[in-house]
C-alpha cells in the first residue's frame, strides 16, 4: 500500500511538472506594449513554441469572447506569415496563434508578388510586425504543378513564379515530378527564393532588415508530423 502511494505521488509530481508548459487560457491578442518590447528573435521563439503546442495537441485555450473585447479597438501583431493556400497548412492553427497575433498572406505556392509585398510593408513599417516568415509545406500541389509545367490561364502565370526553384534543383540533379522527395526539395528551394525576393524587391523591408528591426525567415511545414522547421534565416549582405 505504501509502495502504491509513493508511486501515486511520483506520478502526480511528474504530471504537475509537465503541466508547467501551456496550454494557457488566452484572453487577448498581442498588446501594443508587448509588440514594442519584443525582439524579432523572441517572436520567432513564440512561433516555435506555438508549433510545438500544435504538434503535441496541447494548444492554448482561446477565450474568443474576451479576445474580441480586448482586440476590437486595435491590433498589434508581431509577425507576418506568408503561406500556401493548402487547407492543411493554416498558419494561425499550426503555429497556435489565436486572434490578433499574426498577419497572414496566402497564395498557392507561397510566392511573393507586388500585392503581397505591399501587404508585408503595411504589416511591418506601418503596423509594427517584427518577423516575416515564408512558410511552405510538404507534398505541395502548386510545387508539383510547377515541376510538371502544368496549369493554364492564370494558374499557369502563378506557377511560373516557382520555375526558378525548379530550375535550381534540376540543375543539381535529375528530378522526377512524381517523387515526393524531389517535390519537397523544390518546395524548400522556393521558400529560400521567396525570402530572398522579399529583400530584393521591397526597399521598405530591405531597410527594416538592414536596421535589424525586421527578420526574414523561411520555414517548412510537414503535413504528416505537423512540425514547422524554421530552416532558413536570411542574413543581410555585408557591405
Ligand atoms: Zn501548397
Amino acid at each position: 500500500m505504501k509502495k502504491l502511494l509513493v508511486g501515486f505521488i511520483f506520478i502526480m509530481a511528474f504530471n504537475i511538472g509537465l503541466a508547467d508548459s501551456p496550454p494557457q487560457v488566452i484572453t487577448t491578442g498581442v498588446t501594443q506594449l508587448q509588440q514594442q518590447a519584443i525582439t524579432p528573435e523572441q517572436v520567432l521563439n513564440k512561433l516555435k513554441a506555438g508549433n510545438q503546442r500544435f504538434t503535441e495537441n496541447k494548444m492554448n485555450h482561446n477565450d474568443f469572447s474576451q479576445i474580441r473585447k480586448n482586440t476590437a479597438s486595435g491590433q498589434y501583431p508581431y509577425a507576418f506569415v506568408l503561406s500556401c493556400i493548402d487547407s492543411r497548412s493554416s498558419p494561425d492553427l499550426v503555429l497556435d496563434q489565436g486572434l490578433g497575433n499574426i498577419f497572414v498572406g496566402r497564395v498557392a505556392g507561397n510566392i511573393v508578388n507586388k500585392n503581397m509585398l505591399g501587404s508585408m510593408e503595411f504589416a511591418t513599417k506601418h503596423s509594427g510586425a517584427k518577423l516575416i516568415v515564408v512558410m511552405g509545406h510538404t507534398d505541395c500541389g502548386a510545387i508539383k504543378g510547377a515541376c510538371e509545367k502544368g496549369g493554364e490561364n492564370n494558374l499557369k502565370t502563378l506557377l511560373r513564379g516557382i520555375y526558378p526553384a525548379v530550375k535550381t534543383v534540376s540543375s543539381n540533379k535529375k528530378i522526377n515530378c512524381q517523387n515526393k522527395a524531389d517535390i519537397n526539395a523544390i518546395a524548400k528551394q522556393n521558400i529560400i527564393d521567396q525570402v530572398d525576393n522579399i529583400y530584393q524587391d521591397s526597399n521598405t523591408i530591405k531597410q527594416l532588415v538592414n536596421e535589424n528591426k525586421v527578420m526574414l525567415v523561411g520555414a517548412m511545414h510537414n503535413l504528416t508530423t505537423g512540425k514547422v522547421d524554421f530552416f532558413y534565416i536570411f542574413k543581410k549582405p555585408s557591405n
